[in-house]
């Protein structure tokens, strides 16, 4: 900005920042996923990625600085939630791995699979994606966008009366009550079942058919028996399932599923005309997945 006087200038380089962020480790893992942990003004860290595959480009972001949810496996929970992000927060995450973009792609997809529970920050995020969004902001479709929830009934129905074209993914995990309390301990509260009339008053007022997903851990959830319970839960819906192999977290005693029992749901689920995918696990060697950098990170510098 040359036309601003010299002094100016000066004086909003010391005093003003455009990004409230910092970067505090960029790490681009050999498939090309890259991971950013960025350092909040209070020094609070949160981690978002960016993902390529065939013409789609894919950030993934963090709601909330830890999680309160507490899901058995995963590690963004490990130490509970300190805080919400800001709406702020949320949109810098974007545009910092916009940035790393090359001049001639663009980002085709958002995913709110990051760190925290996205609904539990509801306003925020929907007004970093109202940003996002805009045609003032990046232009990007409300229907490129998908926000994955734990399963809060009533922020899901708030989601849903807010009228935005979102696609929700539902972190079921689990086809029984039993199991579900056991490895999403907010179920104890909730229940399989307002979660699942949630899922389906979302697909009803915004006509957007449901994501399930469905972490799978060695021996505790794909069983043939966890197949053919998650088959009749979801048979008589227009669901999607997304089986997620685990993604081993250190010091936690879960293992990714023998490639037979994913294929055996796969096969179950197709039977019973339940569409299905497997997610490609990403940026494994940059510890992409949910919580995973910030430990590392933390561990490193406070043992
Ligand atoms: N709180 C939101 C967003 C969480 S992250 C939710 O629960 O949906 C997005 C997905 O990654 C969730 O389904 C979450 O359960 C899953 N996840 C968490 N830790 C994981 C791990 N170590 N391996 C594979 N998936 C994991």
């Amino acid at each position: 900005m040359s036309d601003l006087p010299k002094a100016l200038r000066r004086q909003l380089e010391d005093d003003w920042s455009v990004f409230a962020t910092t970067v505090l480790h960029h790490d681009v893992a050999p498939d090309g996923t890259d991971k950013l942990l960025l350092g909040c003004p209070d020094g609070r860290k949160v981690e978002c990625v960016l993902m390529a595959e065939d013409d789609r480009r894919t950030v993934c972001v963090s709601t909330q600085v830890g999680c309160g949810m507490g899901c058995v496996f995963c590690a963004s929970g490990l130490k509970g939630v300190e805080r919400n992000l800001t709406r702020g927060e949320i949109v810098e995450q974007v545009l910092r791995l916009r940035n790393l973009l090359p001049s001639e792609e663009r980002l085709t997809n958002l995913v709110v699979m990051g760190m925290g529970e996205s609904l539990a920050n509801l306003d925020n995020l929907v007004a970093a994606l109202d940003r996002v969004c805009s045609p003032d902001g990046l232009g990007l479709g409300q229907r490129r966008v998908t926000v994955s929830t734990v399963g809060l009934p009533e922020k899901m129905r708030a989601l849903a009366a807010l009228g935005r074209q979102y696609h929700l993914a539902v972190s079921l995990h689990a086809p029984t009550e039993a199991l579900r309390n056991a490895l999403v301990p907010v179920n104890e509260k909730v229940g399989l079942g307002a979660v699942m009339d949630a899922a389906d008053a979302y697909f009803q007022s915004s006509g957007r058919q449901v994501t399930f997903e469905y972490v799978m851990l060695r021996g505790v959830n794909d069983r043939p028996e966890d197949s053919a319970a998650l088959a009749g839960l979801l048979e008589a819906r227009k669901a999607h399932v997304n089986l997620i192999p685990y993604n081993p977290v250190a010091g936690l005693p879960f293992e990714r599923p023998a490639p037979e029992s994913v294929d055996r749901f796969v096969r179950v689920l197709r039977s019973r005309r339940v569409s299905v995918s497997v997610r490609k696990t990403k940026g494994r060697e940059i510890d992409a997945a949910c919580g995973q950098l910030r430990r590392r990170f933390e561990a490193a510098v406070s043992p």
